[in-house]
């Protein structure tokens, strides 16, 4: 499968996205349209499961791109209904590179009171312990997928209906979460406490629709209509609306600083601000901080663009697209052969060497993972002639792997996990390396204060080391949290 962004084996990984529609005719068609648009959120695998009066649940997963998939005629005639809920994964606890097809979500349950089919996008952070309970307690495993924790917490339940017992199952489970769900009557959304992965609802005709982003309801006309609380329920059917129920003890949001950074598309709006513009600012803050003589600044390719244009407004170097992504890069080269797998990123991206030749030039990412990709750029710039590069990264260091449903390396492996930043721009081999401060980061998503550090606004994990949900099973395995200070 290839990489969705050019450097996608050196960037954190959004692990899911999920749609749910009801109250139209053919609902999957829209899911299927709603998850092409959060491609970017996981494109190793996707499912869909629909409901139909008269044809009862029916479901289809598949590995590859909703595009090459979801398309069919014939399989989206397999999902009628006017309602349905989808999911698009990267991988998920448990199955990293080997994933089953057993492992692709929604995953489905059929209760007393009849089916439900759930879909998740975070990490649950107790799963193993959960898991382990519910063996003993007689729970059979379809996958090796912590979410489906949910489903067996949702039979043992004694409620009375699917809503209540996913209230329950819900309120055992630890970590990052955004859910929609479905049973045959009620599309279903739900957000952790802290609301760490996001949710939003929107309105398609007479019908409803949810979604982990807004861009995904502009691509099927619906009107966005707002985020899902942290810690709200909504219960959506086609006769009466949205009922919404706080099921959790109220806390303060967390909701993940990363998704303003890098994972959601710059076409969405978070919290009432568009990710294009947050962006932006991000590079003013950065242009702020961080000042440089020179005669270029150049975006990275695709995600550091808005913020290169912020960082040339505000420090009057002129902007010009110094590297150019090949767009048509699919699947024809991948791993053809060793020469060409060597190749790595100039296959994807190509220095436009008229432009950078005897320049010094700012280079703009969104972050520095583990750096390989960095050192190639970095190289690919240079050989095209330019005088000096300096890179500017759009997030403070990242030194801290996520715990709440993105893929990051162990620890050792993330540069700024073992290096300070004179290190790491020796290591890169740039004229100069400098990151956004935290406070930096929090003023451009609108904290005009910054960071608060008695009690953070955000989640900001993989930066500061501070957990907001203290991811149990990795202590267990081991994983030392950052000493107190
Ligand atoms: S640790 Fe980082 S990537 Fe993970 S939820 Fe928190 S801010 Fe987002």
């Amino acid at each position: 499968m290839p990489p969705a962004h050019p450097f996608d084996d050196d960037k954190l990984k959004e692990e899911c996205g999920i749609f749910g529609v009801i109250g139209v005719t053919d609902a999957a068609n829209f899911v299927a349209l709603g998850l092409h648009a959060l491609q970017h959120r996981g494109q190793e695998a996707g499912g869909i499961v629909s409901h139909h009066p008269d044809h009862g649940f029916n479901n289809a997963r598949r590995f590859g791109y909703v595009r090459d998939n979801f398309t069919s005629q014939k399989l989206m005639e397999t999902l009628p209904g006017p309602l349905a809920i989808g999911h698009v994964r990267y991988s998920t606890a448990g199955s990293k590179g080997q994933t089953q097809i057993r492992d692709v979500q929604p995953f489905f349950g059929e209760f007393s009171m009849g089916g439900a089919a759930i879909a998740h996008n975070g990490n649950i952070t107790n799963a193993d312990a959960l898991r382990r309970e519910l063996i003993e307690r007689g729970s059979i495993f379809q996958s090796s997928s912590d979410s489906e924790c949910i489903i067996h917490l949702m039979a043992r339940s004694l409620q009375r209906n699917i809503p209540e017992r996913m209230e329950d199952a819900l309120r055992r489970v630890e970590g990052a979460f955004s859910v929609v769900a479905m049973t045959r009557t009620k599309l279903i959304g739900v957000r952790d406490p802290l609301g760490v992965r996001p949710l939003v609802l929107g309105k398609l005709g007479d019908g409803w629709a949810l979604s982990s982003e807004t861009c995904a309801l502009d691509i099927i006309g619906a009107e966005y209509v707002r985020e899902i609380d942290p810690g709200e329920m909504v219960v959506i059917t086609a006769e009466h609306g949205v009922e919404s129920i706080r099921p959790f003890r109220p806390q303060k949001s967390r909701f993940c600083i990363f998704e303003h950074v890098y994972f959601s598309r710059p076409d969405s709006i978070i919290g009432d601000r568009s990710v294009y513009e947050t962006r932006r600012q991000i590079g003013v803050e950065l242009a702020r901080e961080t000042p440089i003589e020179a005669d270029l600044v150049c975006p990275v390719p695709d995600s550091g663009t808005p913020a290169a244009i912020g960082y040339a407004h505000e420090s009057g170097i002129p902007y010009g697209m110094g590297i150019i992504r090949n767009q048509y890069m699919g699947r024809t080269f991948i791993e053809p052969t060793e020469q060409i797998r060597n190749m790595g990123v100039r296959l994807k991206l190509n220095v436009n060497r008229a432009l950078i030749k005897g320049k010094r030039v700012v280079l703009v990412d969104d972050s520095v993972v583990r750096g390989t990709t960095s050192r190639k750029i970095k190289e690919m710039i240079l050989d095209a002639g330019a005088a000096e590069v300096h890179f500017r990264i759009a997030s403070p260091p990242t030194a801290w792997p996520c715990f709440y449903g993105v893929d990051t390396p162990q620890r050792e492996k993330l540069l700024a996990a073992t290096m300070s930043e004179d290190e790491m721009r020796e290591h890169l081999g740039v004229d100069s390396l400098k990151f956004i401060s935290l406070d930096g980061l929090y003023r451009a998503v609108g904290e005009a204060s910054g960071r608060d550090p008695k009690s953070p606004q955000y989640c900001d994990a993989c930066f500061s080391g501070e957990y907001p949900v203290e991811p149990s099973d990795m202590l267990e395995k081991g994983f030392q949290m950052k000493a107190a200070e």
